[in-house]
């Protein structure tokens, strides 16, 4: 069975452990490959290389650092269908999707910063006539990027390529429950010539090796991306010890629809908006509001349109949606689905899917519609992160903005209305860090992203990030 390997120091190697946790397809519910249980002794030995080639990757000129991200930019794109293959496999989701969405955004972030940082400028601010002062931007030193499993190669190449293309090194933990791409990746790098020690990736469990990084005195930059209870335990770690902490954290994104939007498209955007990657996007609009006077039609179509999308084999091409990741998360999905009907909602369609042939025993869940709940319930109030959606009739614009704002998370709104000024309005309310009007997920790598509350600390995109992974000095001389 095939064995991934730890990436350290420039080579390819097994954990000290020689220790190997199971790596399963969630399509067949079947271990696939061996993933290193790695622990504090392969930290230490990444965290040290990392240390070491920070004194050289911090001097390279900005130029050689981007030829260098744009030759992996490219590897990836040669390595495109493999890629693919290998991230449906590992996460379940379509390979179809995996194809247009995960692989091209991994290379498109290591394009957008191998570049961005070309044109990265500090500020300069003259003091009347008394003194100039200039702001320096220097790389933070060794950074810490922990990523999630539902876009595995692309979030873990948003958090690298600016960590990277800034000059820092970096001790890297992908998802253990999707650490293929990652692994792939680790070869790409070998490859395109990437320094030894600049990135190092460890693999294995959050609490064995994602907080021995956390926790490491020669660390001073955190860029997290997981669920509220792991950032909330990675900030009582880092907030003592002063370290630089992003956080992209968790959602319960409310969809909004007026009864003058254009319809046909408000429907099928929100079956993408509500079911994509099978609703394991941090962004999904999870609670729909419908204006009263559009509701029944609303529901009519929408639930019609969601009992005809394919749930099947993702390496499938026809496929919609795919596997759940793993087997304990299709269980927490499945009992917030029977929490909601407990709770007085009514499943009008969905629930767990039994696939007959090579996925038998996958993790498979039918996109599920429930209606009649209130706002305040737990069903409405946390996140399931799964095909999961409730629709709700709403009357008046106060109302739906009390609702919208009614949960811990404000990650991303959705609204869909014709009425430019009460889009405007209701933007400038909705307590979200994104804000999508008559679309969703359109993304343009160079705003800003990340929530508000409990969804997360920080920004990330654009030249956030580049701030985030710099530390400012400020000099001033007296003229
Ligand atoms: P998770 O918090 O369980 O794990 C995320 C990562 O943290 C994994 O690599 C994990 O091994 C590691 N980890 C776990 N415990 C740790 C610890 N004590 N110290 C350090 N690292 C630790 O999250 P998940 O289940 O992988 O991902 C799903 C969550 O991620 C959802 O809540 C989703 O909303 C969120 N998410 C947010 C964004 C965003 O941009 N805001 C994007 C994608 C996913």
């Amino acid at each position: 069975m095939q064995k991934i390997s730890n990436y350290i120091n420039g080579e390819l190697v097994p954990p000290v452990s020689n220790e190997y946790l199971d790596n399963y397809d969630p399509a067949i519910g079947k271990v696939y490959s061996l993933i290193p249980d790695s622990d504090m002794r392969d930290v230490k030995h990444a965290v040290e290389s990392a240390r070491m080639a920070f004194e050289i990757w911090s001097q390279v000129p900005a130029q050689r650092r981007s030829d260098i991200l744009m030759k992996i930019a490219d590897l990836i794109d040669r390595d495109h269908e493999v890629l693919a293959v290998a991230e449906s496999i590992d996460n379940g989701k379509p390979v179809k999707l995996a194809g247009k969405v995960d692989i091209p955004r991994a290379s498109a972030n290591l394009r957008f910063y191998a570049t961005a940082i070309l044109h990265f400028a500090s500020e300069a601010h003259h003091t009347d006539q008394a003194a100039i002062n200039y702001t320096l931007r220097k790389p933070v030193g060794v950074t810490c990027c922990i990523s999630p499993w539902n876009l595995p190669l692309y979030l873990f190449t948003w958090k690298i390529a600016p960590a990277l293309a800034a000059g820092n090194t970096v001790v890297a933990k992908p998802s253990e429950l999707t650490p293929y791409t990652a692994f792939l990746l680790s070869k790409l790098c070998v490859e395109a010539g990437l320094p030894p020690g600049v990135l190092n990736i460890v693999h294995g469990a959050g609490d064995k090796v994602g907080q021995p990084i956390v926790e490491h005195p020669d660390v001073p930059i955190i860029s997290f991306t997981g669920g509220t209870t792991t950032g909330k335990r990675i900030a009582s770690i880092a907030g003592p010890m002063f370290k630089k902490t992003s956080l992209e954290l968790g959602g319960k994104n409310p969809n909004i629809i007026f009864s003058d939007c254009d319809f046909d498209q408000a429907v099928s955007t929100s079956i993408h908006s509500s079911f994509s990657n099978q609703g394991e996007i941090c962004l999904c609009g999870s609670r729909i509001f419908v204006e009263e006077d559009l509701y029944e039609k609303f529901v009519e179509a929408f639930v019609g349109q969601v009992k005809a999308l394919t749930v099947g084999d993702p390496l499938e091409d026809g496929t919609r949606v795919g596997a759940l990741v793993s087997a304990a998360h299709r269980d927490k999905v499945l009992s917030y689905i029977q929490l909601a009907q407990e709770e007085g909602g009514t499943l009008l369609t969905g629930g767990e899917e039994q696939l007959s042939g090579r996925c038998e025993n996958g993790y498979f869940i039918r996109p599920a519609v429930i209606t009649g709940l209130a706002s305040n319930c737990r069903t409405n109030q946390e996140e399931i992160f799964g095909p999961v959606v409730t629709i709700m009739p709403f009357t008046r614009e106060d109302e739906v903005i009390e609702y919208a704002n009614s949960t811990a998370y404000g990650l991303s709104a959705t609204l869909w209305t014709e009425n430019l000024t009460r889009a405007h309005r209701m933007a400038d309310r909705l307590k979200s860090g994104i804000i999508w009007i008559n679309c969703w997920l359109l993304r343009d790598l160079r705003t800003p992203f990340g929530g508000m509350k409990q969804s997360g600390v920080g920004r990330e995109g654009g030249w956030e990030a580049l701030r985030f992974f710099t530390e400012p000095k400020n000099v001033c001389i007296k003229l």
